[in-house]
């Protein structure tokens, strides 16, 4: 194997393993530095004049600087919060932890899972062009 596809398959499994590893890395990274490893539960921070995890818990009254359509309970927030509430009423009977079940799922492990398979598909397209053009297609 000369260097170039090897450099072009360590660099493909950079790509695949890089979306894997790099956020268990934030993860832990931001809990070592602000919070014990395990919480049991979000953080209660006083209100301040910016967000903290008050807002997150109970409610956020500050200044949105982002548009509406992003940020509003009608827009693409409040839509996600509604739909992760009516996913967790399937899960479970307590609101709060069927909210969090569908929290986990979704945000957690069901955007990211798709969000690498795009990844995946997109790398393998892209080996096979290149692959078509080696061969003068
Ligand atoms: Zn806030």
């Amino acid at each position: 194997m000369s260097a170039k596809p090897l450099r072009s398959f360590f660099g493909s499994l950079l790509v695949l393993v890089m979306p894997l590893v790099l956020p268990a890395f934030v993860f832990v990274a931001v809990l070592a530095t602000e919070a014990p490893f395990l919480r049991p539960s979000p953080p209660h921070e006083p209100r301040r004049a910016y967000c903290t995890w008050a807002c997150h818990n109970v409610g956020c009254s500050h200044r949105t600087r982002l548009p509406a359509v992003l940020t509003a309970d009608t827009g693409l927030y409040g839509t996600t919060i509604h739909g992760l509430f009516r996913i967790g009423r399937g899960l479970s009977s307590d609101r709060r932890t069927g909210y969090g079940a569908a929290n986990l799922l979704v945000l957690c492990a069901g955007w990211p899972a798709a969000m690498y398979g795009l990844v995946v598909v997109a790398l393998r397209q892209r080996i096979r062009i290149v692959a078509l053009r080696k061969r003068g297609r």
